[in-house]
């Protein structure tokens, strides 16, 4: 009798168990045990009651992440990437001001340089939330001081600055030092390599979102290693990064990515940018 109870039982309870295997969610997992009242665990998810006996149950295999080479053999960046400035011309780029072909300066080895007074730039392309890398460097022959020294900046969406600035030796305020979130954000650390060397920024960008009205409904976020450093660790944007007054949030969609003339002759270079569409 009563292995004839189990011989039911035990095929019933595996065929639950498989039913709700295919239902585990990320979120269920990883809300499992992450409260306590008690002593006894809280588990926040519908399948509270069925505790998984094997590991099969918690293993997900789809939706299956895309193949990305990292160091794709014709672009040299990963294979998804969009190249922005790969080192030969400016054809992604145009003037802030008019629209017009960008008139920075293209060197012969594969950089870009400010040309004083002629204005930012902008890519041609308009993104919202991006992985971003790029290179920039301050001019070896110091020039100025605090705010105008080697000063550019990284306009993400063309509304929210990433500093650029040669702070070695160089103090300012330091929610306009290098790798602040202009105005908004100090840096976790100053992570600048030698004035006239190439330093490296890798950020991830999550564009604000607005509701029909044109309200924000969900602040954008901003994440900065500087030189493999992290400087800015998904803060918040408040707004715009206006040089004078209160952060801004008029509605916005997609964007460009714009460059800084400082328009002190600090005269930065750039190479090497890339992004990802998230
Ligand atoms: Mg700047």
């Amino acid at each position: 009798m009563l292995m004839g109870i189990r011989l039911i039982f035990i095929p019933f309870l595996s065929i639950l168990v498989l039913a709700c295997k295919d239902k585990v969610s990320v979120d269920a997992l990883e809300s499992r045990g992450t409260e306590t009242g008690g002593e006894e665990i809280v588990v926040h998810s519908e399948y509270a009651g069925i505790e998984p006996t094997t590991p099969e149950e918690t293993e997900l295999y789809k939706p299956v992440p895309a193949v990305v080479n990292p160091y794709d053999p014709i672009k040299k960046v990963p294979s998804d990437a969009i190249v922005l400035f790969g080192g030969d011309n400016l054809d992604n780029w145009i003037s802030s001001r008019d629209s017009t072909a960008a008139k920075w300066i293209v060197n012969n080895d594969g950089s870009m340089t400010v040309n004083n007074k002629t204005g930012d730039i902008q890519t041609v392309q308009n993104f919202g939330s991006i992985q971003l890398h790029l290179e920039w460097k301050s001019p070896a022959e110091i020039q100025g001081k605090g705010q105008s020294r080697g000063n550019s900046g990284v306009f993400l969406n063309g509304l929210y600055e990433v500093q650029v600035l040669d702070n070695n030796d160089n103090d300012t305020y330091v929610n306009g030092q290098v790798g602040s979130i202009y105005k908004q954000h100090v840096p976790l650390a100053m992570a600048s390599v030698p004035t006239g060397e190439w330093n490296i920024y890798d950020i991830i960008y999550h564009a604000p979102e607005f509701n029909d009205e044109g309200d924000k409904i969900k602040s954008g976020t901003i994440t900065v290693l500087h030189n493999g450093v992290l400087i800015q660790d998904n803060v918040e944007i408040k707004g715009t990064t206006p040089y004078i007054g209160w952060p801004k949030n008029p509605a916005h969609g997609k964007g460009p990515l714009r460059l800084q003339d400082h328009g002190d002759n600090s005269r930065v270079s750039y190479r090497n940018i890339w992004v990802r569409e998230l």
